[in-house]
């Protein structure tokens, strides 16, 4: 199906069924190991807050826990449908762009199938199926990549794959494809304007949000106890923990006692080049073994008392579409020490420090300041909090449904 003419905003357009697609992981995944991460979060927390506002919501994802029954209920008015496709438990990315054909003719089959107002595809694998199924239906597609093949291969980490062509080939005729592509910053509209020539128009920044009843402010900075580092995420080089140990190594020179805590599992399949076991070699490499402690990925709820028992949060990624621990950390008042790429810039600001580079002693200086001036930390402490108010997932609800809206309606006006 070629381009639909441009949006006819029509503010009576009517969006009261939207379908999720979320092949390769699901919003009832863990966050923080495996393939769970931010777009699980982004999954769950849209998905239950437009529930809240009365537009039953559909997630369709692989079926890959065999524990699992082919619907769960996520919350009211929100179901995950699992798919067969492919075998019944985890695969790795590359093989579920195998599993792509399987996981179409299960779910045009699906008894929800074709009842929706819109759309909304995850990442490219979903996008892949979006793609084809609004062929098929006339459904308008809204698509979220929320990484880009593009960018991961030109900032990739040592260590790291680059991304096959599939992927970079399927990506663009997605963004070519989708009524909308929603991005989480500018500079994600920019990288899809520039290298897949996406018109203005078809592009709707909806940043990602914070959950203000988790991630409340902290009542006080910790003290009587040595300093504490934090880093939260999957164990993946694009991440960083290896810098995060390194950093911790710089900042004992001039804080013996500090320490690193590090939450979060293995990415994808294995443990990579970045796993616990590699980390905890780097640390006893650098002298710093007894300072650091890894522990596996944990709920949100337990996660809000490692960022409020945190001195500085690290987030030295080589890349990030959007860091929503950046944003939590900033959330709950802990001032942040983050690369400067365009996916933490977009989100670090007063709450924190953005470094250039991976030099782990140019993140340490950085660090040393917060933990030597109490000043700078709580002016930083105010400043994130104030950010994380203004960064709620009710405002990303708001941007979706009217994005939404949009699309329902441009496709009604040339059905006219
Ligand atoms: N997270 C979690 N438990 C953990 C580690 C991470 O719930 O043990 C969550 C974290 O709160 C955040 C998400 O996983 O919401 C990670 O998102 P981010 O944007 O930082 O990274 P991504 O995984 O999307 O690259």
């Amino acid at each position: 199906m070629s381009r639909v003419a441009a949006p006819v905003a029509n503010p009576d357009a009517e969006v009261s069924r939207v379908a999720l697609l979320s092949v390769h992981t699901s919003p009832l995944a863990q966050p923080g190991t495996g393939d769970g991460g931010g777009l699980n979060v982004y999954v769950r927390e849209t998905a239950t807050r437009m529930a809240a506002r009365g537009v039953h919501v559909d997630v369709f994802t692989r079926w890959a826990d065999p524990d699992l029954p082919a619907t769960v209920p996520l919350a009211d008015g929100v179901d995950v449908h699992h798919i067969d496709a492919g075998p019944r438990r985890p695969l790795a990315k590359e093989e579920i762009a195998n599993q792509l054909c399987g996981f179409l003719l299960a779910l045009q089959r699906h008894p929800a199938a074709g009842s929706h107002d819109v759309l909304h595809a995850h990442y490219w694998l979903s996008g892949w199926v979006g793609r084809r199924l609004r062929e098929r239906w006339g459904t308008p597609l809204v698509q979220t990549f929320h990484t880009l093949g593009v960018l991961k291969n030109a900032t990739l980490a040592p260590g790291d794959v680059p991304e096959p062509p599939l992927r970079l080939a399927a990506e663009q005729r997605v963004a070519r494809d989708a009524d909308r592509l929603l991005v989480l910053t500018c500079g994600e509209a920019r990288l899809l304007h520039q290298r897949y020539g996406i018109s203005g128009t078809n592009l709707t920044v909806v940043p990602a949000g914070v959950d203000l009843d988790r991630f409340v402010p902290r009542p006080a900075a910790p003290s009587g106890r040595p300093p504490e580092l934090l880093f939260v995420g999957r164990l993946q080089p694009l991440k960083g923990p290896d810098v995060a140990v390194r950093t911790l190594a710089e900042v004992r020179r001039s804080v013996p006692d500090a320490r690193l805590r590090i939450v979060g599992g293995t990415s994808g399949n294995g443990e990579g080049t970045t796993g616990p076991s590699q980390l905890r070699a780097l640390a006893r490499e650098l002298g710093v073994a007894d300072a650091v402690e890894i522990e596996p990925a944990i709920d949100q709820a337990e996660l809000v008392w490692r960022y409020h028992d945190a001195d500085v949060v690290l987030v030295p990624s080589r890349s990030e579409t959007f860091g929503l621990v950046a944003l939590e950390a900033q959330a709950c008042g802990v001032p942040v020490v983050a690369a400067a790429v365009p996916g933490l810039e977009a989100v670090v600001g007063d709450g924190g420090t953005l470094v250039p580079g991976h030099d782990p002693a140019d993140h340490a200086a950085a660090v040393v300041r917060y933990l030597d001036d109490p000043a700078s930390a709580s002016a930083a402490s105010r400043a994130g909090v104030a950010s994380g108010r203004r960064s709620s997932w009710e405002r990303t609800v708001d941007r979706l449904l009217t994005a939404y809206g949009e699309v329902v309606a441009a496709g009604e006006a040339v059905a006219v």
